[in-house]
C-alpha cells in the first residue's frame, strides 16, 4: 500500500506518518529528512540544499526524483511507502506515477490534511518557544518568515497537485485542525473503506 500525505509545512504529516508506519508496516519516506541527512553528512548535495531550504524554496525536481527513485528500491519499502513531503510539484507527481507503474505498483490514496495557515504560524511559534525552553537546536528553516515563504511556495507550486490527483479520483480530504487522534481516526476510515 502506497500513500501520499499532502499538506502545507506544519500540517502534521510527519506525526501521522509515524502512526501509519506502526499500524500498517509501511515505510515513511520524508524527502525533507533525506535532505537534512545529506546536510548533516556534509555531502555535495547537502551543501547545495541547505541555503535553498533555509530560504523556504524547493530543491530541483531532478534531484528529488532521483533520490526517491533510489530509495523506493530498498528492502524496507517492500510493504509500501508513506510519502511525506513528496511530491511537491506536478512534475514530481507525474514522475512518481511512472516509477510506481514501472514496478507494477500504484497509489492507494492521497490524503490532504486541510489546515488553517494562521494556525500553522501559531503552532510554529509555540514549537520554537518549547524547543528553546528545552535547549534544543532550532532548524534553519524554523522561523516565521521562512514559514510564510514556504506557505506561499505550497500554494503556488504544490497545491496544483491537488486537482491532478482529484482528476485521478485519488484525493481524500481530512480536517487537519482536529486533535492528533482525531486526524488519525479520519485517516484510518479512509484507508479501511
Ligand atoms: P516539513 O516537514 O517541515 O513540512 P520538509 O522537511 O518536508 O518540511 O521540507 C523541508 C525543505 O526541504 C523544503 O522547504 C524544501 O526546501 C526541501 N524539500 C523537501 N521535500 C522536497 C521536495 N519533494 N521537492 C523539493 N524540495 C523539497
Amino acid at each position: 500500500m502506497n500513500i501520499i500525505l499532502l499538506g502545507p509545512p506544519g500540517a502534521g504529516k510527519g506525526t501521522q506518518a509515524k502512526k501509519l508506519e506502526e499500524k500498517y508496516g509501511l515505510k515513511q519516506l520524508s524527502t525533507g529528512d533525506m535532505l537534512r541527512a545529506e546536510i548533516a553528512a556534509g555531502s555535495e548535495l547537502g551543501l547545495k540544499a541547505k541555503s535553498i531550504m533555509d530560504g523556504g524554496h524547493l530543491i530541483s525536481d531532478d534531484i528529488i526524483i532521483g533520490m526517491i527513485e533510489n530509495r523506493i528500491e530498498q528492502d524496507d519499502c517492500a510493504k509500501g511507502v508513506i510519502f511525506d513531503g513528496f511530491p511537491r510539484t506536478v512534475p514530481q507527481a507525474e514522475a512518481l506515477d511512472k516509477m510506481l507503474a514501472a514496478k507494477g505498483h500504484s497509489l492507494k490514496s492521497v490524503i490532504h490534511l486541510v489546515v488553517d495557515e494562521e494556525a500553522l504560524v501559531g503552532r510554529l511559534n509555540n514549537r520554537i518557544a518549547e524547543m528553546k525552553a528545552a535547549g534544543q537546536e532550532i532548524r534553519g528553516d524554523d522561523n516565521e518568515d521562512t514559514l510564510r515563504e514556504r506557505l506561499k511556495v505550497f500554494r503556488d507550486q504544490t497545491a496544483p497537485i491537488i486537482p491532478y490527483y482529484k482528476g485521478k479520483n485519488m484525493l481524500a480530504e481530512v480536517d487537519g485542525m482536529g486533535s492528533i487522534d482525531g486526524v488519525e481516526a479520519q485517516i484510518d476510515a479512509i484507508l479501511t473503506a
